[in-house]
């Protein structure tokens, strides 16, 4: 802190990322990643871009790509928007859209960029609890407010909500900007892109960082119809106008094209999630029913942060949040096959010589 800082920069809690840490052959569950690199026609499409045309600014308005994702998608290629990471998509959508002198609701345990960014926007929220199966309630967002967003599935549980939920809250808040965060969907969750067609207030957001294997390239995106398209691009404009550089455009236009490898992966990983979860249930862990690429869990008797602390002494680390209510989880990434093998292995040790 220093006389020079704005009292807005003094006041912040920034977002902890989860870490990168170097360790030598450590199986690394902490952040959500997936465990296969992307499909060998995305690395392709890299290559083959990556000439002395990297001099030129990238198409500002990233036209291909929105072609090719209003295609998968079913829509118009101007009901759709791109960014550097849907967390930069996120901070357009919290500055332009979420906030109003009524507040915005999200749940107590979500993703924690909702705070960071509220804080950082100064937004007036509402924080919703879950449920006591840590289930998000549609019930609990009746009521005046001035926008919601929710994660589906949500995050760090990895709990769908049913689309026909979705569409409930849509429909009661017709008024009110209600906000998608889709993450995780593709790994077993019900989109919401069926109702942005009949629901004017409804945004969905998306990220090419879990699914499709394409975090170190930073590419997220949002869909909805115009009016709302429109107001993220009047934020990007105001603050970066190329939405994406070069290669991650050709990238994601590849990743899209390429639907075979995409699907078979997360037909791999699902599969893996449920062998883990039984794995882990035989362990006597509680598991939350997770449609996502990660498993929430906890086993009783242990804290979460011993057991954290234990597995990273055997090179494997995977996430806990010192936070109430769930400071007794750890997150747990899936990984290959082979790595979920070693987290077994490593917590089959820590138990023996807990005993
Ligand atoms: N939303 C949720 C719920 C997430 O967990 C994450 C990943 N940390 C993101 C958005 C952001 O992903 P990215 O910026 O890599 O697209």
């Amino acid at each position: 802190m220093s006389k020079f800082w704005s009292p807005l920069v003094a006041s912040l809690e920034p977002y902890v990322a989860g870490e990168q840490p170097a360790i030598p052959d450590l199986i690394k569950l902490n952040t959500n990643e997936n465990p296969w690199g992307p499909s060998p026609r995305v690395l392709d499409a890299i290559r083959t871009a990556a000439t002395d045309d990297l001099r030129l600014y990238p198409d500002p308005s990233a036209t291909r790509l929105r072609q090719t994702l209003a295609t998968y998608h079913g829509v118009s290629p101007d009901q759709v928007f791109v960014g550097n990471g849907s967390d930069e998509v996120l901070a357009f959508l919290f500055a332009g859209l979420l906030k109003h002198d009524a507040p915005l609701l999200y749940p107590d345990i979500t993703y924690s960029f909702y705070p960071t960014y509220s804080r950082l926007f100064d937004i007036n929220t509402r924080i919703i609890p879950l449920s006591d199966d840590f289930r998000i309630r549609p019930e609990d967002y009746a009521g005046p407010c001035g926008a919601i967003i929710l994660p589906n599935p949500n995050a760090p549980t990895g709990i769908g909500l049913p689309l026909a939920d979705i569409s409930q809250l849509a429909s009661t808040h017709a008024d009110q900007v209600v906000a998608i965060d889709e993450a995780y969907v593709d790994f077993g969750g019900e989109t919401a892109i069926p109702l942005v067609a009949t629901h004017e207030n409804v945004i969905v957001i998306r990220t090419f960082s879990k699914s499709r294997s394409l975090a170190g390239l930073r590419i997220g995106y949002a869909i909805a119809q115009r009016p709302l398209i429109e107001a993220l691009e009047q934020m990007k404009d105001s603050f970066n106008s190329y939405p994406l550089d070069r290669l991650a455009q050709v990238a994601a236009i590849a990743s899209i094209e390429d639907e075979a490898w995409f699907s078979s992966h997360r037909d791999r990983l699902i599969a893996i999630r449920e062998d883990l979860t039984a794995k882990l249930e035989a362990r006597g862990f509680e598991v939350l029913p997770s449609q996502a690429n990660f498993v929430f869990a906890r086993k009783p008797g242990f804290e979460g942060k011993t057991l954290a602390t234990a597995l990273r002494q055997r090179a494997v680390i995977v996430r806990h949040f010192a936070r109430p209510r769930i400071s007794d989880f750890l997150r747990i990434t899936i990984g290959s096959e082979a790595e979920c093998a070693r987290l077994i292995a490593a917590l089959d040790a820590i138990f023996e010589s807990a005993n």
